[in-house]
């Protein structure tokens, strides 16, 4: 059992991460699903990710809560050698930035890129020591590559991802440990569900939201060796909308 990689998983229970998590573990990963209060879906990735060949735990952490996620990772990491890290956790909170509370503001920064640094750094440390055949993907989004209007806080914690990504890829391309940024466009989760899906789809060319599973195969392609002279790059899964 201990000689399939692990995969982690943040914000694994619904949307583009779960179907990552089933993606990984068809693609020979066992993969640990973070999720942060719904556990019931988490349950259900946990299953998914076992009918696909996998083996998996679950682990409940807010990625924004440093010594929560520290706590977790550091017990985690005693048990298995983590190859691929995808930080999927992510939410919106949208508003014009004229009318935008500072809360808005606030939450959407802190679940990217605090969930970035306190999830990535303890990860990082472990990966330093197998180095080969680690990867490290990131979810953005187009918003954090063209802006969106009302999104100012989500473009913001989004293209400050694609930053951090593309600076940790230079500092650690030679060790063999890749680190890239997939941005989905209009990706068919629960995140849109209020969405006006008419204007949206005036903007996608390829006039169709895109579904969970065409994010995460890229997600597997990236962490894969098939991908092993790919780093510091963000790759558009978008329907052809930039
Ligand atoms: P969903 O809202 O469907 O799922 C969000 C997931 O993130 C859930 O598993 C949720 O856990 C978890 N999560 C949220 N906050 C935290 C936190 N603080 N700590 C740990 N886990 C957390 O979103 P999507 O699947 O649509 O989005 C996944 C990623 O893709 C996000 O980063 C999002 O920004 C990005 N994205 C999505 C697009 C879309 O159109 N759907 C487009 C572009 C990017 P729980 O179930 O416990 O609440």
């Amino acid at each position: 059992m201990e000689d399939k990689k692990w995969a982690l998983v943040t914000g694994g229970s619904r949307g583009i991460g779960r179907a990552t998590c089933a993606e990984m573990a068809r693609a020979g990963y066992n993969v640990v699903i973070n999720y942060k209060s719904n556990e019931p879906a988490a349950q259900e990735t946990l299953r998914l990710v076992k009918e696909a060949g996998g083996d998996g735990e679950i682990v409940q952490f807010d990625v924004v809560d440093a010594a929560a996620t520290q706590a977790v990772l550091a017990r985690l990491l005693k048990e298995h050698k983590i190859h691929a890290l995808v930080n999927n956790a992510g939410i919106t909170a949208d508003g014009l930035f004229a009318m935008m509370p500072r809360q808005n503001w606030q939450s959407v920064i802190q679940t990217s890129l605090d969930g970035f640094y306190n999830v990535t750094k303890p990860i990082l440390m472990s990966m330093l020591r197998v180095k080969k055949g680690c990867s490290i993907v990131t979810i953005a989004s187009v918003s954090g590559i063209i802006g969106n209007r009302g999104q100012a806080n989500y473009s913001a914690a989004k293209a400050g991802l694609i930053g951090a990504s593309k600076a940790l890829a230079k500092e650690i391309a030679r060790l063999g440990i890749r680190v890239n940024v997939v941005a989905p466009g209009l990706i068919e989760t629960e995140m849109i569900k209020d969405a006006p899906r008419d204007i949206i789809l005036q903007l996608i060319p390829m006039e169709r939201i895109g579904m969970p599973e065409e994010v995460a195969r890229v997600v597997r392609f990236l962490c894969s060796d098939d991908a092993s002279y790919i780093t510091g790059q963000v790759i558009s899964v978008n329907g052809g909308m930039v």
